[in-house]
């Protein structure tokens, strides 16, 4: 959802690094300052950078960085144990990639992301009328903005109003039709106090928390991240609804209370069955393309899992360090980033706790470097970086 008008909303102090080291020059401001746009930074009054240059942030990060090797574009399809020095134990990972090639090493963090969710009814479309989130950016710019398309976007969250949005301005000529399951667009809910759960040190209070307590922490919290829609979007859009039944030329509308319970082609039309929860009956909306906001999968993403099994590991668990709990007999250490949330709370998929997880994670693997006898210079160097 890199679209160029979009924030985060999240604070610019939540960088790479600053809630664990306000010295370190890979701070955001550093990187404003670097590049020659700190005043006007300051000047805009906002916590909130947009996503664009958080996402040059990164790079510019990642560019600073001597002893890392970055490389894009690399797809790995495989991850499995392996024995580097014949004693049975399993000391090392085999990472293989899409092109053939592989990459040995000896510790491991996965932060890959989460699988996006498809719900059932959209299983059987075909692939060019269906676009989820997480390749709107990318494959929203094949489709000709000239045609007349009729487009329906399902979900009630923020991804799935930024589609709407970005749909609605790209395409002059679309229908944009929301299918909503609850009653309406909805703000996301935040008040200073339960923002304090987003705290990186809430992470330890969660942790040692009950299993159940956990999860009606959770449960509480989804309104929080999941299931709403910044101020700004909503009014946005609103607005121009507003304005639509002023100048009685509709091109934005949404439907609620409805689920899709099912979707085919017929005649070249895409043909949605949906339930209409108030009247208690089904109906028909034909469109041309489908825009889904219907989230990430809420298990292990499948990378993930095929480690797991590689493993011989069935429940896929971590440490508090996000170290995965594996047999006695594989030795090399593999971390977990961005799927614990059921043990490490509601922050863990986000960019919140990252500059305090990262440090957490490197501070256990030179600790399994040192119990190893390991630890040289360079060790301590990657501690105080
Ligand atoms: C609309 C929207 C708004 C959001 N706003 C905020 C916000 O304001 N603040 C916030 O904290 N969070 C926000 N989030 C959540 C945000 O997306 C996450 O915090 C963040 O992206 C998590 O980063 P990540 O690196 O863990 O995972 P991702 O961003 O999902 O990155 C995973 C990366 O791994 C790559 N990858 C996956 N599988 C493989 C593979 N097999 N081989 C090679 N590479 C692979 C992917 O291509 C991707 O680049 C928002 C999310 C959405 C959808």
């Amino acid at each position: 959802m890199m679209l160029p008008w979009t924030q985060s909303q999240v604070s610019f102090l939540k960088d790479l690094v600053t809630l664990r080291n306000p010295l370190s020059r890979f701070s955001f401001v550093n990187y404003l300052h670097s590049v020659g746009r700190l005043d006007d930074f300051i000047n805009m009054g906002s916590f909130l950078p947009f996503r664009l240059e958080i996402s040059d942030y990164l790079q510019w990060v990642a560019k600073s960085l001597a002893l890392v090797r970055v490389e894009y574009s690399r797809d790995c399809t495989r991850i499995e144990p392996v024995s580097a020095d014949g004693s049975g134990l399993s000391t090392g990972w085999l990472a293989r990639m899409a092109d053939g090639s592989t990459i040995e090493a000896r510790n491991l963090v996965i932060g890959a992301g989460r699988d996006a969710h498809v719900p059932a009814a959209f299983a059987g479309l075909p692939r060019e009328r269906v676009i989820h989130s997480t390749e709107y950016s990318r494959r929203i710019v094949d489709i000709d903005p000239r045609e007349p398309h009729r487009v329906v976007v399902v979900g009630a969250a923020e991804s799935a109003a930024e589609m709407l949005w970005e749909t609605y301005q790209r395409f002059p000529r679309a229908q944009c039709t929301m299918i909503i399951r609850s009653a309406g667009l909805d703000y996301y809910q935040t008040s200073k106090f339960t923002n304090e759960l987003y705290f990186p040190s809430y992470t330890e209070k969660f942790f040692s928390a009950p299993e159940q307590t956990r999860e009606q922490v959770l449960r509480a919290m989804r309104l929080t991240n999941y299931a709403g829609v910044t101020p700004d979007m909503l009014d946005t859009l609103f607005r121009q609804v507003y304005l639509e039944r002023l100048t009685g030329e509709q091109r934005l509308s949404m439907v609620t209370m409805v689920d899709v319970e099912a979707a085919e082609m017929v005649d070249g039309e895409i043909v949605l069955t949906l339930n209409d929860k108030m009247r208690g009956g089904r109906d028909e909306l034909r469109c041309d393309l489908v825009l889904l906001g219907t989230g990430f999968e809420g298990r292990e993403p499948s990378l993930i899992r095929d480690l797991a099994d590689a493993c011989g590991v069935g429940d896929v668990r971590v440490s508090r360090n996000y170290r995965m709990i594996t047999p006695p007999d594989i030795t090399a250490g593999c971390y977990l980033q961005g799927t614990n949330e059921a043990t490490h709370g509601i922050a863990d998929s986000l960019i919140s706790v990252l500059a305090v997880r990262a440090g957490e994670i490197v501070g256990d693997l030179l600790e399994h470097r040192g119990e190893a006898g390991r630890e040289s210079d360079a060790d301590s160097a990657l501690m105080r970086a």
